[in-house]
């Protein structure tokens, strides 16, 4: 330990008035800077989650009916649906979803704050359920039959593939869903029972549930998973791990996709 003279400190080259100045709530200069950046960030990526179809949810012992638009098989028997790798974070206060940029050729900044990916995989579906639109100009309006993207992970893909091989491709097919408890809270969002109601051509699909002039097709993936590319991710703030989450204060690392693809 040493002892620093006095006289040494006022040659130490500081802002220290400026800095008395600011009090600890409020901003300057590069701090203000980006804190206007990220929140910029945060809006954009609100509004192009706006464009984006709803994905289907269920409650826990909710009944619910859904239609597949896409689940052919391919020539060796899988379902030829997109699969991806996913991260689902808090932004702002609300669970959002980025693609892991894991592969790319820059390590991901969400992997290396200690937040692993999922593997999904994404179908499109009509939900059948009623739905009120509670907010905005057609608050009060009752939907019905709403296009949204049924986003599976492992277990559920497995399900799904059962019924695929069975009825050779799950496209047009409707199946009553229900979610049962799991105990652990944990079971999927979009249901543990699927049980085959009936099966449409999709051309009858794609006009029977037109909205607004629009067939009911397959959604288009590439839009409903925008790839921000690592630059935009730590924009955002998604480099760092959160500092509400002490489980996460482990050393960051990169996952490597390619071996969790292999364990799943
Ligand atoms: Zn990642």
């Amino acid at each position: 330990m040493s002892i620093v003279a006095h006289d040494s400190v006022s040659a130490v080259p500081t802002n220290t008035a400026a800095a008395a100045a600011t009090p600890s709530w409020m901003m300057r200069g590069k701090a203000a800077h980006d804190a206007y950046a990220r929140e910029a960030a945060e809006q954009e990526v609100r509004r192009e989650a706006q464009r984006r179809l709803h994905r289907f949810r269920i409650d826990v012992n909710e009944p619910a009916r859904i239609t597949f638009l896409d689940g052919a098989l391919d020539e060796d028997g899988l379902l030829a649906v997109p699969s991806l790798y996913e991260h689902s974070v808090q932004l702002a206060g609300r669970w959002a979803t980025f693609v892991c940029v894991g592969g790319g050729a820059e390590p991901c900044p969400i992997c290396d704050s200690g937040r692993p990916p999922a593997l999904v995989a994404a179908f499109t579906v009509i939900d059948h359920r009623p739905y009120t639109i509670r907010r905005g100009p057609r608050a009060g309006t009752v939907v019905v039959d709403q296009r949204k993207l049924f986003v599976a992970k492992k277990g559920t893909l497995a399900r799904l593939q059962v019924k695929a091989t069975a009825l050779k491709g799950i496209d047009g097919v409707t199946m009553a869903v229900t979610r049962l408890d799991t105990g652990d809270g944990l079971s999927p969002g979009v249901g543990t029972e699927f049980d085959v109601v009936e099966r449409t051509p999709l051309d009858v699909l794609a006009e029977k549930y037109a909205a607004d002039g629009v067939p009911a097709v397959p959604a288009d993936y590439e839009q409903e998973f925008p790839y921000l590319p690592a630059s935009r991710l730590r924009a955002l703030g998604l480099g760092r791990a959160p500092a509400a989450s002490p489980a996460y204060g482990i050393a960051p690392r990169t996952f490597d996709v390619a071996a969790l693809a292999e364990r799943m």
